[in-house]
């Protein structure tokens, strides 16, 4: 017999993905600017504090299913202190297993088949599966290069019709490093409530930000904290992908349906990820601050090599990355991804994992060392200039 496998619309985005890196295993010395993978270490007090809560036996059994009562507390002082944000962690915080599982019940749990759900576009290709699985239908919210990737109030609003549910933002963004201007959340906010519909705003890179650019919750804004849902995590902050540790922050009803999924996904997240979850909250902030200084120094040296190549980008005012316009070099952006790790040894994903109108764009991540950055452009300067 042969079981025929449920169709999973983002498996082709996945599929390129998987190929390039697949073939990257297979070549020596290869500068991987490719996954959203912080290389730093974890930072050791969270570490330690893991480490004490496995001696201290407090891991063996399930967390309570919405996330450990410290943790959870942890959590809404630090929306309130950093966001502005006020949450009760008994009714409106749920902890889950990454940000990614948080997405994944966020949608299953708002969206019935058929509800439209706007995402700006070029987007994290993760959103795309999640709302089809939920048959859903996503309507890309198209931003630009030449305005930073920055989401303008009016292209939202012009996309709106009476299937609207709620409108999905990043912000930081990924792939593009843009951030939403506070004027244009503000818009956006406004038209939220004119128009009823619910906001998810997935902030999980919200520490990073430069040049001046202002992280702003939308939740914060006047009116909107009955209609926002607050994605968030640690593996970006803090290091700590491996973890696999995030949650939502959302309104009571919702919050009781989010964690009655996550009840069937994974019925808690994992108890020594929480502990480490509660020091990084608690404890420390420096860590932060010291990997925002770093991203911004590679930031620069990859925004000067990048010109040098030719190439164009949407001016990055966060993240940790630097979507690039490839245009110039006339191939379109899957086979340039192949050429450059195969000719050059460096992995760099094509702008078309983030949405088809892409083709020329690719994303680089500033997840190595300076001299790195800088020598896997070299080798991208050498490959384009044979
Ligand atoms: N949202 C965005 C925009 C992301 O880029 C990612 C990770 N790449 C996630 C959510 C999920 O991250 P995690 O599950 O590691 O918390």
């Amino acid at each position: 017999m042969t079981v025929p496998p449920m169709s999973i619309p983002a498996a082709n985005v996945v599929d390129e993905r998987d190929q390039l890196m697949k073939l990257a295993q297979t070549l020596s010395d290869v500068i991987s600017l490719g996954l959203g993978d912080p290389d730093f270490a974890t930072p050791a007090h969270i570490v330690a504090a893991a480490q004490n809560a496995m001696r201290d036996g407090l891991c063996d059994h399930y967390a309570d299913r919405a996330g450990l009562s410290e943790l959870r507390r942890a959590i809404a002082a630090k929306m309130w202190r950093e966001n502005g944000v006020r949450a009760d962690p008994e009714t409106e915080v749920t902890v889950t297993t990454g940000g990614q599982e948080a997405l994944y019940l966020i949608i299953q749990a708002l969206l019935n088949p058929g509800d439209e759900i706007l995402v700006p576009d070029p987007r994290y290709s993760s959103y795309d599966a999640a709302i089809r699985r939920a048959g859903g239908v996503m309507v890309p919210v198209p931003t630009e290069e030449a305005h930073a990737f920055d989401l303008f109030p009016e292209e939202v609003e012009r996309r709106i019709t009476p299937k609207t549910k709620a409108i999905l933002l990043v912000t930081p963004g990924n792939p593009t490093a843009g951030v939403i201007s506070p004027t244009h959340l503000r818009a956006i906010a406004h038209i939220a409530q004119e128009r009823d519909l619910v906001v998810i705003a997935d902030e999980i890179y919200e520490k990073f930000v430069y040049d001046g650019a202002e992280h702003l919750s939308i939740a914060r804004l006047p009116g909107m904290q009955g209609r926002t849902i607050t994605l968030n995590g640690f593996s970006k902050t803090y290091s700590m992908t491996g973890w696999r540790l995030g949650y939502v922050i959302a309104p009571a009803a919702l919050t009781r349906a989010i964690r009655a999924l996550k009840q069937v996904v994974s019925i808690a997240a994992p108890a020594v990820s929480q502990w480490a979850g509660v020091a990084a909250l608690t404890g420390s902030q420096e860590c932060v601050a010291t990997f925002l200084t770093t991203y911004d120094e590679r930031r620069r040296a990859l925004m000067a090599a990048l010109t040098d190549a030719g190439f164009s980008y949407g001016h990055p005012y966060g993240a940790f990355y630097i979507f690039a316009n490839t245009a110039s070099t006339g191939l379109p952006a899957f086979a340039l991804s192949r050429k450059l790790l195969i000719e050059g040894r460096v992995l760099i994903f094509p702008g078309t994992g983030f949405g088809t109108a892409w083709e020329h764009y690719m994303r680089f991540s500033l997840l190595q060392p300076t001299p790195v950055l800088l020598e896997a452009t070299n080798r991208l300067r050498r490959v384009l200039a044979a």
